[in-house]
C-alpha cells in the first residue's frame, strides 16, 4: 500500500518541537511503516516536493525565505498543521516585534547594543534572507488546519494527534487505492 507523505518544516524556531518529535521514540518505528518523510530537516531534501499529504511546521515566519516556503507548503500539502507555538502565535520567535522594524533591530544589537561595534551585515544580494516588519505567525499568512499547542509540544501530544490523524488519512488513501482498482 502507498505510505503517507509526511514532511516536516523548520522556520523561525529554535528546532525544540523537531527534538520533541524526536522524543516520538519507538512510535517513530511504526510510524516508518505507514509514512514517508519526503521532507524534513531531519532528511536531505532540499525542495519542498508536490503531493504532501500532511506537513508538520515548527516556527514563525521571520524571513523572506520563510515567506517564500510557507506559501510553497500551503500550495503542496493537503493538511498544514502549526507545530508548536511559535507556528501558533510567534511565541518567542516574535519577541523581536516590539523593537522595531529591521533597521531599527539591526541598528540596536550590532551597534548600539553591542560591547564592540560590529558592522552590520553586508548587503548581501539576497544570498541572506531580509528580515521581515514583523514576525508572524503561520496563520497570518496561509491557512492552517490544524494546531498543536506546546513550546515544546510534549511528544505524547504530538502522538495523540498524529496517530488519529495519521490512521484517518491512511484509510483514505486505501479507499483511494481501491476505488482506482475497481
Ligand atoms: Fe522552540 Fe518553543 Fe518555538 Fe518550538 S515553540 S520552536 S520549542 S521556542
Amino acid at each position: 500500500m502507498k505510505k503517507l507523505h509526511l514532511a516536516t518544516v523548520w522556520l523561525g524556531g529554535c528546532s525544540g518541537c523537531h527534538i520533541s518529535f524526536l522524543d516520538l521514540d519507538e512510535w517513530l518505528t511504526d510510524l516508518a511503516g505507514h509514512v514517508e518523510l519526503v521532507y524534513s530537516p531531519l532528511a536531505d531534501a532540499k525542495e519542498f516536493p508536490p503531493d504532501v499529504d500532511v506537513a508538520l511546521v515548527e516556527g514563525a515566519v521571520a524571513n523572506t525565505d520563510h515567506l517564500r516556503l510557507i506559501r510553497q507548503v500551503r500550495e503542496r500539502a493537503r493538511l498544514l498543521l502549526c507545530f508548536g507555538d511559535c507556528a501558533l502565535t510567534g511565541n518567542v520567535a516574535s519577541l523581536r516585534n516590539p523593537l522595531g522594524a529591521p533597521t531599527e533591530l539591526l541598528e540596536r544589537v550590532y551597534m548600539s547594543g553591542a560591547d564592540r561595534r560590529a558592522p552590520l551585515p553586508p548587503d548581501t544580494g539576497g544570498v541572506v534572507p531580509q528580515l521581515l516588519e514583523q514576525v508572524l505567525p503561520v496563520h497570518a499568512v496561509v491557512a492552517v488546519d490544524a494546531y498543536l499547542p506546546g513550546c515544546p509540544p510534549p511528544a505524547e501530544r504530538i502522538h495523540a494527534i498524529l496517530e488519529p490523524l495519521l490512521a484517518s488519512e491512511l484509510s483514505q488513501l486505501a479507499e483511494h487505492e481501491v476505488g482506482e482498482v475497481g
